[in-house]
């Protein structure tokens, strides 16, 4: 049976009689032309193919523009032809839609993982900007599965599974209830023909039986109903789809004679109250089972689906299911989303009833409920469920989801810790990125490593994910701890020995333990961590731990001793300087004195017990400071992008409007002022000292000039804090 041209027009006019029907037109020669040299594998033309797609969304009463996109769905993929092609012969929500279904077509569906199928669906939906998208691509598959039988058998199967886990679940969720049973009972047929065969064999056995079972009940419901004064619309009794008895089977480990609640019947009445009016009738005529009761109404399901369901015992002992539900729910259960694009006296048009009865989209709807305008309506429903999520590939094909704005760095955590502690880039559908690479939909990604890589602070300001987060803090806190218990412990090995002790020997006499309490620590590492950060003076712990020994030299040049030789050994272990981060840790602090910047030449000082004090090379206080504590430091590369202050001085006349004009240009720079102090000085000047983040001494002094610039400032410098 061959759709016309003038079948689809009839079809539209029916239920959207002043419908452009030009677009359709064209539409379909342009398709016809751009196939006409192609065929299907059955030998027919290709172009049956849309034509077929388009006349399945005319059946769900679709919008011009979704059936337009039917029958160009395959030109951009198939023929050579480009998107603004399309969108200059049409208009460019069609040329979108069509873009849309190539898109989401080219993706493909390889796991074996059931919480990845569930991803992959999200990712076609986040992909899909339109729900309209997913309606044409479900459409397209339903006839492809329809028309699966010229494929070899390694295909039909392979696309009967991908239908089973992706597209019959999509087809569900959108609501469309008719094409999730036909296309459930198609992968069947093709995944286990011989079940298909010896279930759809047994139905047929019981057909006449049960259909004069229907009939007996749906007659017995419209007499009772009608003397209880419920007017019902109309009452359907149907067995259920092939698949759902044989996962019945399955789940119940039964054979198909065996299954009691084969049959399902609908009530449709006038309103709500009438809904549950019917229910309790329904139970007075037959007794339920217990908690098979299912209120959908007023706790509708996600795709909005809305209706009473119970399960009564009937006549010969049989069980059944009775649906019952208004018009408009039935419309919504059958059709789903499909249901929105409904036209009313040949306009596209939605009530606000039927916007607040669906729950489907709820996110959407939250925003649309107020919409009155079609095209508004259009716009809210352009599918931003997923606008915070992002969903991409593992190599091996399974979807991994992530926040909006995930980076490399979250991808490679969320495949192992270990993986992300490694992680030195990835490669991005092939190509090479950085870890700060944001991930977006679609992609697939694949992490690179390297043995002696390791997680760095900076890592901090890349990571997203909350998991990431924690397991660079875990990684970072434990190298400081270790770092600092190896210090720690070198420092007082170091003091005990010159009195001919040792760690040893203390702790084989407990002394260290006792210490160790005396001070509150739990363990020994607390106490060499505490000595590094100089909580806990090194010369009191040691004549603490060394009482018999007889002290002359002061606490502060013990210290300093042992300071001198910790020095001494930074410097012997290597000539080249120690590489500084961007940012303050345990070992290193930015001396309040002069504000050192990354990017500018800068010196170490080893303090007593804070570890290295960074400062200016030409700061007065470093050059003020023992030599022989001084070390060379020089910033690490990769320590760039932290946020460090500084301090700027604008000597300017003192004119209103200047300071404003001064903070807008920092503002245009990017530059946040946490601090200003403006006073007026002699001459009418004023001096306007500024407290400001930059990452580094270029974006200061980028800035600096930037605000001599200005008309009445006199002089711009660098000050300390
Ligand atoms: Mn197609």
């Amino acid at each position: 049976m061959q759709l016309r041209l003038n079948d689809l027009l009839e079809q539209i006019s029916a239920y959207a009689p002043d419908a452009d029907l030009d677009v359709v037109m064209r539409a379909y020669f342009y398709a016809a032309k751009a196939h006409k040299d192609q065929s299907r594998k059955s030998g027919e033309a290709y172009f049956t193919h849309p034509l077929a797609v388009a006349g399945l969304l005319v059946e769900q009463r679709m919008d011009i523009d979704t059936v337009a996109t039917a029958l160009l769905h395959d030109v951009l993929e198939d023929c050579l032809v480009g998107q603004d092609e399309l969108e200059e012969t049409f208009s460019q929500v069609i040329a979108e839609l069509v873009d849309g279904v190539t898109k989401i077509s080219k993706l493909q569906f390889r796991s074996k993982q059931e919480a990845a199928a569930e991803n992959f669906r999200k990712m076609m939906l986040a992909m899909s900007k339109d729900i309209r998208v997913i309606l044409v691509k479900l459409a397209d598959r339903l006839h492809n599965m329809r028309t699966l039988g010229s494929m070899p058998d390694y295909k039909k199967r392979r696309i009967a599974q991908e239908t089973l886990d992706i597209y019959a679940p999509l087809a569900s969720r959108v609501g469309i209830e008719a094409w999730k049973i036909e296309l459930e009972d198609l992968c069947l047929q093709h995944l286990k023909p011989e079940i298909f065969a010896e279930v759809s064999q047994a139905m047929e056995d019981t057909k006449e039986e049960r259909e004069a079972y229907v009939a007996e009940i749906t007659g017995l419901l419209d007499r009772e109903l009608q003397r209880r004064g419920v007017k019902a619309e109309a009452i359907y009794g149907r067995c259920k789809h092939v698949m759902s008895i044989y996962r019945k089977m399955e789940s119940q480990h039964s054979e198909f004679d065996q299954l009691h609640d084969l049959l399902a019947f609908r009530v449709i009445v006038a309103d709500v109250t009438a809904c549950y009016a019917t229910l309790g009738n329904v139970h007075a005529l037959f007794r339920p089972l217990p908690d098979r009761i299912k209120d959908y109404i007023a706790m509708p399901k996600s795709n909005g689906y809305q209706s009473l369901h119970t399960t009564v015992f009937g006549p010969q002992g049989r069980r059944f299911e009775v649906q019952i539900r208004t018009r408009d729910m039935h419309d919504i259960a059958e059709r789903g989303v499909a249901a929105h694009w409904q036209y009313k006296e040949g306009h596209l048009a939605l009530s606000r009833e039927q916007l607040n009865e669906v729950t489907h989209l709820r996110a959407v709807f939250e925003s649309a409920r107020e919409m009155e305008d079609p095209d508004e309506f259009m716009e809210a429903v352009k599918l931003d469920l997923f606008h915070n999520e992002v969903f991409v590939f593992t190599p091996g094909g399974d979807v991994k989801e992530f926040p909006r704005g995930a980076t490399a760095l979250d991808f490679a955590y969320a495949i192992h810790s270990e993986v992300g502690n490694t992680c030195v880039g990835a490669k991005v559908n092939g190509k090479m990125v950085k870890l700060e690479h944001q991930l977006r939909t679609g992609e697939t990604v694949e992490v690179l490593r390297r043995k002696d890589q390791r997680p760095r602070r900076d890592w901090l300001n890349i990571a997203r994910t909350s998991r990431a987060l924690g397991r660079i803090r875990r990684y970072l806190r434990q190298e400081e701890i270790d770092t600092g218990v190896r210090l720690g412990r070198e420092m007082l090995e170091g003091e005990l020995k010159k009195h001919g002790s040792s760690l040893g020997d203390l702790n084989k006499a407990g002394r260290l333990k006792r210490a160790c309490k005396a001070h509150g620590f739990r363990d020994v590492e607390g106490l060499f961590v505490s000595l590094t950060q100089g909580h806990t003076a090194l010369a009191a712990l040691v004549r603490e731990l060394l009482p018999e020994v007889e002290w002359t030299t002061s606490d502060e040049e013990r210290e300093a001793s042992t300071f001198q030789k910790l020095i001494n050994r930074i410097r012997k272990r290597s000539a080249s300087p120690v590489l500084i981060s961007g940012q303050e840790d345990l070992l290193v602090q930015f001396a309040k004195c002069c504000n050192p910047l990354p990017g500018e030449p800068v010196g170490g000082f080893v303090t007593r017990g804070r570890g290295i004090s960074v400062h200016r090379r030409g700061c007065p206080q470093l050059l003020a400071l023992e030599p022989e504590r001084r070390i060379p430091v020089e910033w690490d590369a990769r320590g760039q992008g932290a946020q460090h202050t500084g301090g700027i001085r604008v000597v300017c006349v003192d004119r209103p409007g200047l300071l404003a004009n001064i903070t807008k240009t920092c503002t245009d720079a990017g530059i946040n002022i946490s601090a200003a102090n403006v006073q007026v000085v002699e001459d009418d000047k004023a001096e306007c000292d500024l407290e400001i983040g930059v990452t580094d001494v270029d974006e200061l002094q980028g800035l600096i000039r930037r605000l001599e610039k200005i008309r009445g400032v006199i002089s711009v410098n660098r000050v300390a804090r």
